[in-house]
């Protein structure tokens, strides 16, 4: 890439080695049959998808079978939510006020059909604590849904604790893991997580493609969004995408393997660019810097409004608050949820490093930001 990209939170680029993946699944010499159909095509296709299935559970510590394919991390989101509380009207959810809108306006239909839901707030680090979950549970509540990682801050939230709670409390977790998987160690044997989602273009897979994990023997009662054939044990109808799967197997074996070089050279070249970000003076940073997924830098600039900013960063490709609500007017709403004003929201951008990252696009980003700034300020 000639021009620096530092918008990986919204999505990343394929990898090579999964594009050469899915195409050679693709074609009349592909594997192109019905993964459904019980001929030979059929069993080659099928064969496929459960290598894949295998890839991505082994990346979670999970049972192949824990695995319901989807198209990305909404679907799973509405799968995990709505599915769970199919047969219970009126259920009380819990979840945080920083969810992405991928679980934020799941539980506002919720809520229009006749369900309650419980927002908590995040500290002014921009972490949703345990003791918070804890307190808003009710005798009512059939569900808690927390992120682990937010997509605006990177701000890690801890999940074992909130799971601990939620177990003890009998209440089902499900987390929305689209921005940490493949960035962060998930195991699902340790960790007290019934529901997880997660989404493959997230982690250098392609777009369209996802999973939810389902706690196998934790007495789910998951009902179905999407009706049909019957695929993925009747939980998602809808023939299944072979290369798309295939690509998105491969991108969790990849992670897996490569996730810890990955986050300490990531991470050194994140704190690179806040380094020299800050050396501009009147720049602040959001959220817990110690509780950050390794690439996120989320900032807040004195006396520039990001959208006249971003502008003089097109070079560099970053965003203001969260990629789905970028264009409208509406400051973030994870950062006022952490106390920021209106005013400090909209002076608030967010950079996002990864794999295809280099030391030079750095330079060039904090070259671009400091001439950016100072012109826009004098
Ligand atoms: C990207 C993202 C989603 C949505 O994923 P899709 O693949 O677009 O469905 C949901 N939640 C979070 C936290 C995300 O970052």
């Amino acid at each position: 890439m000639n021009m620096p990209y530092l918008d990986h939170a919204a999505t990343t680029p394929v990898d090579a080695r999964v594009i050469e993946r899915m195409l050679s699944l693709l074609g009349a010499d592909g594997i192109f049959g019905n993964p459904s159909s019980l001929h030979r095509y059929g069993r080659q296709a099928s064969a496929v998808v459960e290598q894949a299935r295998a890839q991505v559970a082994r990346a979670l510590g999970a049972d192949p079978r824990e695995i319901i394919l989807t198209s990305g991390a909404t679907e799973s989101n509405n799968l995990a939510i709505l599915g769970l509380l199919a047969n219970k009207p009126r259920a009380h959810v819990v979840t945080s006020a920083i969810e992405h809108h991928a679980v934020l306006d799941v539980c506002a239909h919720w809520q229009q059909q006749g369900g309650a839901v419980t927002y908590v707030p995040p500290n002014a680090d921009g972490q949703v604590e345990a003791e918070a979950i804890a307190r808003a549970i009710q005798p009512e509540t059939g569900l808690v849904s927390v992120m682990h990682a937010n997509n605006e801050t990177g701000v890690i939230n801890p999940i074992a604790e909130i799971g601990e709670v939620c177990r003890a409390r009998g209440v089902a977790f499900h987390v929305d893991a689209a921005q940490s998987f493949g960035k962060l160690a998930l195991d699902m044997k340790t960790l007290a997580v019934d529901l997880l989602s997660i989404s493959a273009h997230k982690f250098y897979g392609p777009k369209g493609i996802g999973a939810l994990y389902v706690r196998r023997r934790a007495g789910l009662d998951l009902q179905p969004r999407v009706h049909g054939g019957g695929q993925e044990r009747g939980l998602r109808s809808g023939t299944l995408a072979t290369h798309q799967i295939a690509g998105m197997g491969l991108a969790a074996e990849i992670a897996l393997a490569e996730r810890e070089s990955d986050h300490a050279r990531i991470a050194a070249l994140r704190d690179q660019l806040w380094d020299g970000i800050a050396a501009i003076g009147g720049v602040t940073r959001n959220g817990n810097a110690r509780a950050c997924l390794p690439g996120h830098l989320n900032v807040c600039v004195d006396g520039v409004k990001a959208h006249l900013l971003l502008p003089a960063l097109a070079r560099i490709a970053v965003s203001s608050g969260s990629a789905c609500t970028a264009g409208a007017t509406a400051p973030s709403h994870v950062l006022t949820a952490m106390g920021l004003s209106v005013d400090a929201a909209h002076r608030s951008l967010r950079f996002s490093l990864g794999r295809t990252t280099t030391a030079s696009d750095i330079t060039e980003a904090i070259g671009v930001f400091a001439e950016a700034v100072q012109r826009l300020r004098a």
